[in-house]
């Protein structure tokens, strides 16, 4: 069965797209640490990260560096954290997170965005990319 990635990549469930190329698709995490808190996902279905194939494995890196480069352009924070989880959607994901505090990055607490917010910041990531 498909997993909720590909299924967001696809079409089938909406998200705040961010950006894709042939092999990657960037969009907000449903639930954020941080306002503008992304995942990078390979549109490959490998469940582990370290599983990947070791080119695709470099330009996952390759397009996670882009994106938070443009999430660093218009994101209020100290730096943007990247992280690796997988607990939750057995889909490889980067986390790219901004950062202005240890707890942050921890996944222990969250913010709420109204649906305006979650828009008004793709927006401004995709205008920066
Ligand atoms: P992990 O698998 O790395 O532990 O966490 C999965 C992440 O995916 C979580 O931060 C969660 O909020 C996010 N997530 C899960 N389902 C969806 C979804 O349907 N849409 C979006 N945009 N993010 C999701």
């Amino acid at each position: 069965m498909a997993s909720i990635f590909t299924k967001i990549i696809q079409g089938e469930i909406p998200c705040y797209k961010i950006a894709e190329d042939d092999q990657f698709f960037a969009f907000l995490d449903i639930n954020p640490n941080t306002a503008g808190h992304t995942l990078c996902v390979p549109k490959k279905e490998v469940d582990k990260i370290f599983d990947l194939d070791e080119q695709t494995y470099m330009d996952l890196m390759a397009f996670s560096r882009r994106v938070a480069i443009g999430i660093k352009k218009v994101v209020d924070c100290k730096r943007i954290g990247m992280s690796v989880v997988g607990l939750e959607v057995p889909h490889t994901h980067v986390h790219l997170i901004p950062l202005n505090a240890m707890n942050d990055v921890t996944f222990q607490t969250k913010v709420k965005l109204t649906e305006e917010e979650f828009q008004d910041i793709a927006s401004k990531i995709r205008a920066a990319l």
